[in-house]
């Protein structure tokens, strides 16, 4: 059988940078280092016949000053067949939001970037800036971590979220796959470090789609691997900017990475996919 990859693409953009990475350590060098690296992945993607998922902020689709409006790379992104979906209005911190700014955020996120690409009712799918919240009511899943506390904060409960998104006509929603309840994080079950293949849930009319890992090293391959022996579908994340770090996600590990996951696809049938194409498929409505 033959299995699935989807890449999601964590395009932060300049705001996204200055309002997670690098708030009080602000320089352009990242910024423009990020672009080429888009520029990298694109051409990549292209030779090999690729399409991908681009998380992009709305702020950056409005029109403006580069490099802190780009609507022409998002446009040019869209053109070469890659589905784009809203990252969030400016990367904002969700468990400190109002529900008002938490609908804002999903609302005009999404029509700057449908704008941008020129197209209604396209921007479908929705990547949560600092994957927050981490904290799940419904699933009796709490983290201090999310600094904001439910139900003060709704933004701090991914299940409001999800009701927010529905609201707004998204399909898709990337959520962690550890939400699971206080008293299983307080014994210590856990099987974050193998491949796991975790349920794709609907709740609220969102496809859940499940972060397996981030980067390209080795657990990534591990993942595209089992989803052809398994016949899964593996949703693995990176962010742009740092294909220019020496870590997971570097653009050795991702060069690697690409040519297995076209090697599979070759010999064995992969299937690699934007996210929206999949769900079209897997749950028609
Ligand atoms: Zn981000």
């Amino acid at each position: 059988m033959p299995g699935r990859l989807l890449i999601i693409w964590d395009f932060d953009s300049a705001l996204g940078q200055i309002n997670s990475t690098m708030p009080y350590n602000f320089k352009y060098d990242p910024i423009y280092q990020e672009i080429e690296n888009v520029d990298y992945i694109l051409t990549r993607a292209e030779t090999e016949n690729i399409e991908m998922t681009f998380a992009c902020l709305g702020f950056a689709a409005e029109p403006g000053i580069f490099p802190f409006n780009i609507p022409d790379i998002i446009s040019k992104l869209y053109s070469k067949g890659h589905e784009i979906a809203s990252h969030s209005w400016r990367h904002e911190w969700f468990p400190s939001l109002t529900e008002k700014q938490v609908f804002r955020t999903l609302e005009r996120s999404k029509q700057a970037l449908e704008h941008c690409i020129g197209t209604g009712e396209t921007v479908s799918g929705f990547v949560p800036p600092h994957s927050r919240p981490m904290s799940w009511i419904k699933k009796y899943s709490i983290s201090l971590g999310d600094r904001g506390l439910y139900p003060f904060h709704k933004g701090s409960d991914i299940g409001y979220v999800l009701k927010q998104l529905d609201k707004l006509h998204y399909r898709w929603c990337r959520v962690l796959t550890n939400y699971r309840p206080v008293w299983e994080k307080i014994t210590g079950h856990s099987n974050e470090d193998k491949v796991n293949f975790s349920e794709w849930e609907i709740h609220d009319n969102i496809v859940c789609v499940p972060q397996h890992y981030t980067g390209f090293d080795k657990p990534a391959i591990d993942y595209i691997k089992e989803a052809v022996n398994k016949n899964e579908t593996a949703v693995i994340s990176g962010h742009p900017a740092a294909l220019s770090r020496d870590k997971s996600e570097s653009r050795e590990h991702f060069d690697r990475f690409i040519t297995k996951a076209v090697q599979l696809r070759d010999e064995e049938g992969l299937e690699i996919l934007t996210v929206s194409n999949f769900i079209n498929k897997k749950f028609p409505k």
